[in-house]
């Protein structure tokens, strides 16, 4: 189904942004994989990608909490695979603390990455959309995009916020072939969340599984984590014509979390 298009996946080396990089692809797409990790590793998973696929696939580190480093990556997309028809605004990081001890420099850290990245790539890749008139702008938000827990003020505010961008630039790009949707996940087992369990863990004395199961119990009535490759199967029902008039839409993928 999106076989000749390019999709660029932001913290694509790892977790969430990994499930929605292997779904375009299982679909045609050729992708520019972005993220930190071994040098070695990231090669393996980059030619692995395009060997069990058959299509391009590159890789570029950019540092996405700096600005110029996230324009430069949509420039290197263009240039290296011709085009950025599907751009997925993915990485991210989490920091939690209270309000009061929460540490300024985290604040800006989550800020930048969160949510700043998402609008100097858009702002990048939308020039190249509007001139082929078709392009899929998915901001990987979160149910934190939607509802508020303690002790994450950076993480939740970002999250809201980029839902907000979401539905501007879907106006915005309303009356083209270009959408732009947010998919909001509730809990999924990655390395961002793992570490989440470890600290829970250790604070209280119990073991992983004890503590996953806290986690879980705390918010998301299925008892169980959503999987990337679910959210990489909504991105790519959202890459198709059946959503073409899906426009400034936050989707949630959580079992159940902003249900309650
Ligand atoms: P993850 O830690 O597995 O992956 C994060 C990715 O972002 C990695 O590839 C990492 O290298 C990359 N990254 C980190 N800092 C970066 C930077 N400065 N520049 C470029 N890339 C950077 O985490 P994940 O759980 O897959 O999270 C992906 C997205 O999903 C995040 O936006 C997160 O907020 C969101 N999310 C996660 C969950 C969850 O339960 N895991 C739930 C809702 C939303």
């Amino acid at each position: 189904m999106l076989k000749g298009k390019v999709a660029l996946v932001t913290g694509s080396t790892s977790g969430i942004g990994l499930g929605m990089a292997r779904a375009l692809a299982a679909q045609g797409a050729d992708i520019m994989l972005n993220g930190f990790g071994d040098a070695a590793a990231i090669e393996a998973l980059r030619a692995g990608l395009a060997r069990e696929f058959g299509v391009r696939v590159a890789y570029d580190g950019a540092d996405l909490s700096k600005p110029a480093e996230v324009t430069r990556l949509v420039a290197v997309t263009e240039q290296g695979l011709g085009r950025v028809d599907i751009l997925i605004n993915n990485a991210g990081i989490q920091f939690t603390a209270k309000v009061e001890d929460f540490p300024p420099e985290k604040w800006e850290a989550i800020i930048n990455l969160n949510l700043s990245a998402a609008f100097y790539a858009i702002k990048a890749a939308l020039p190249g959309m509007r001139a082929r008139n078709w392009g899929r702008i998915i901001n990987t938000a979160s149910a934190h995009g939607l509802v508020a827990s303690e002790e994450k003020v950076a993480y939740v505010a970002a999250k809201h916020g980029l839902l907000g961008m979401t539905k501007v630039v879907a106006l915005e790009t309303a009356q083209t072939g270009i959408t732009c949707n947010a998919i909001c996940p509730g809990w999924v087992l990655t390395p961002l969340v793992q570490k989440q369990i470890d600290a829970l863990a250790a604070k209280d004395g119990i073991d992983k599984k004890e503590a996953s199961n806290r986690l879980l119990g705390a918010k998301q009535p299925s008892m169980e984590f959503v999987t990337p490759e679910q959210i990489g199967a909504l991105a790519v029902f959202l890459c198709s014509p059946g959503a073409d008039q899906m426009r400034g839409v936050p989707l949630s993928i959580d079992g159940g979390w902003v249900a309650q």
